[in-house]
């Protein structure tokens, strides 16, 4: 099992900790986008990407689509556009592997498979890592963690588990109805699962749906989001030259079109539905999988709170906040985008998160130094100007930052932007932006922070920060979130189980509870004569 290492015991070590990785990624050598054009790129036949369907690369029946930079607006190349029949045939290539191999109850294949897919990974780290920069626009350095390496690393926590697993248990022998009776308890895979995921860290999102489901014995199809097809395409090469997974235990599905996702939730050969995305795709996959009942496991939006009391160190802990809202341009799922300080500090607090954040200029994600790069597209640069202009309908204003930044001709950048003067019922303050927006709300208290704090339709992740440990652990435990960071704590690991209350989703994605999510419980039981 890997370890959670708690490197930020406290406010003053979190900040110094930025700081030093920060200074550690400017100063490091790195290999530039340009050499990775110019001959290194071989995942990627002639900047065009297959789909990976039966155990073979093939092309899309509806042709092909662009997938763009963007942090500088151009074509990169193309990806397979998948029509419908493309999907059924996935679709029908997981069901026959699922029902007619061994695949389900070979652990010890399904261990090897996964190991070597790590190993496939790494082989080739270099050009994934330059391949999601410029696909994703996520700066260099998030690569080096949730970006690229950390994902490909806990792959080899999916297979450990699968191992370790205890498959079988031994209930027993009792006499229900007076019969007596020997129990036995397996846990098995659900079948053909379908994974849906989003752009913004998508080798995290797909690898931590692909590891565990197919570690659980499943098999499954992949379908990634259109604006990021590539991170998911260069998968199926690795597979077919890296591993030894048996034709059709993984497919991948590129496609412009969104209803080509949609098929994974009311086709009826598949089992389980494994989605992340927006809440509203996330009801509309629930709505869609009802009519075939199959499993449906959800992770969704969030608008967290990053509550600061009032014996903290104020300025410290807004500065981290101010650090994390602006980090990939905001655009985490987790991210804590309220940050919820005391009222009688309300303007120092304002001033030391604009400072920050003021300070961490958007820019060229290719840059050790970078942290905030742009967003994924202009529809979404379109959508966070939207919610800065409501900002100032609703009454707010800036702190720093507030639109496009000036001399960025090109590239789909917003200027990390602190909002002050408005309230929790605030649209700004209770809507996901997705992208590199803080909203600043004063608390009256520790009580009235928990309120401030659960007062959202979401219940993904949260903050606090407190002098006091047990302090902020009180407040923490009552935050009806999945994951909470306290005075610096991080729960990000391929063993610590992530997810959300309320309208973020349903079930865990990692850990063993992530594992757990695909598998069945069945029990057998045999009379004792
Ligand atoms: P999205 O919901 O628009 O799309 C996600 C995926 O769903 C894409 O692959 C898309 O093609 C597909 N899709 C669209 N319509 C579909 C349908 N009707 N049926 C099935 N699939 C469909 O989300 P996005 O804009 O790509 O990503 C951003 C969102 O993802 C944010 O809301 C963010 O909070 C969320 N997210 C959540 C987590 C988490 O773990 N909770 C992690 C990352 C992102």
């Amino acid at each position: 099992m890997l370890s959670t290492i708690n490197y930020w015991e406290r406010p003053g070590y979190g900040l110094a900790m930025v700081g030093f990785a920060w200074l550690w990624f400017v100063s490091m050598e790195w290999t530039s986008v340009q050499n990775w054009r110019q001959g290194e790129m071989t995942l990627l036949a002639d900047g065009d990407s297959e789909l990976f369907i039966d155990g073979k690369l093939v092309p899309g029946s509806a042709g092909r689509f662009p997938t763009v930079n963007p942090a500088t607006e151009e074509v990169l190349g193309t990806a397979a556009d998948a029509d419908a029949d493309d999907m059924g045939n996935a679709i029908e290539a997981a069901r026959r592997a699922f029902d007619d191999t061994d695949w389900s109850r070979d652990v010890g294949l399904r261990v090897q498979c996964l190991r070597q897919l790590c190993e496939g990974m790494k082989a080739h780290i270099e050009e994934l890592r330059e391949l999601t920069i410029a696909e994703v626009g996520a700066p260099r350095m998030l690569t080096a963690g949730a970006q690229l390496e950390g994902p490909v690393d806990d792959l080899r926590f999916a297979a450990d588990t699968a191992e370790s697993f205890d498959w079988n248990a031994d209930l027993g022998v009792a006499s229900p109805m007076g019969i007596k009776t020997r129990r036995t308890l397996a846990r098995e895979a659900v079948g053909v699962v379908g994974a849906v995921t989003p752009w913004n860290f998508p080798h995290q999102i797909n690898l931590a749906k692909v590891g565990p489901a197919l570690a659980a014995g499943n098999t499954l199809i992949l379908k990634p989001a259109p604006d990021t097809p590539w991170c998911a395409a260069v998968l199926g090469r690795i597979i077919a030259e890296h591993t030894d997974f048996p034709p059709g235990v993984v497919n991948i599905v590129t496609s412009s079109d969104h209803r080509i996702g949609a098929q994974l939730s009311t086709d009826p050969r598949v089992d389980m539905v494994s989605f992340t995305g927006s809440t509203t795709t996330g009801r509309t996959v629930m709505t869609d999988a009802a009519a075939t009942v199959k499993k449906v496991f959800l992770e969704l939006g969030g608008k967290s709170a990053f509550i600061v009391l009032d014996d903290a160190d104020l300025g410290a802990a807004c500065s981290i906040a101010a650090f994390t809202a602006a980090m990939h341009a905001g655009q985490g799922c987790a991210i804590t985008t309220r940050l919820v300080v005391p009222r009688a500090r309300y303007d120092d607090a304002v001033q030391a998160a604009a400072a920050t954040m003021g300070s961490l200029r958007p820019g060229d994600p290719t840059k050790p130094g970078t942290i905030c790069g742009p967003v994924i597209s202009a529809r979404q640069r379109d959508r966070v100007q939207s919610y800065l202009d409501l900002a100032v309908t609703e009454g707010g204003s800036f702190a720093c930052g507030g639109g496009r930044p000036e001399g960025r001709d090109r590239g789909f950048f917003i200027e990390p932007t602190v909002v002050a003067g408005l309230t929790n019922e605030a649209r700004v303050a209770r809507e996901e932006i997705f992208g590199p927006v803080l909203v600043v709300i004063a608390h009256d208290g520790d009580n009235d922070a928990v309120r401030i704090a659960n007062d959202s339709p979401y219940g993904l992740s949260g903050t606090v920060f407190s002098g006091d440990d047990e302090r902020a652990v009180r407040v923490a435990s009552r935050l009806r979130v999945g994951t909470v960071n306290v005075n610096g704590g991080v729960w990000y690991s391929a063993d610590v189980p992530f997810g959300g209350y309320k309208q973020s989703g349903n079930g865990r994605e990692m850990g063993v509870a992530g594992f757990e999510e695909y598998l069945e419980t069945k029990v057998i039981a045999t009379a004792v004569k």
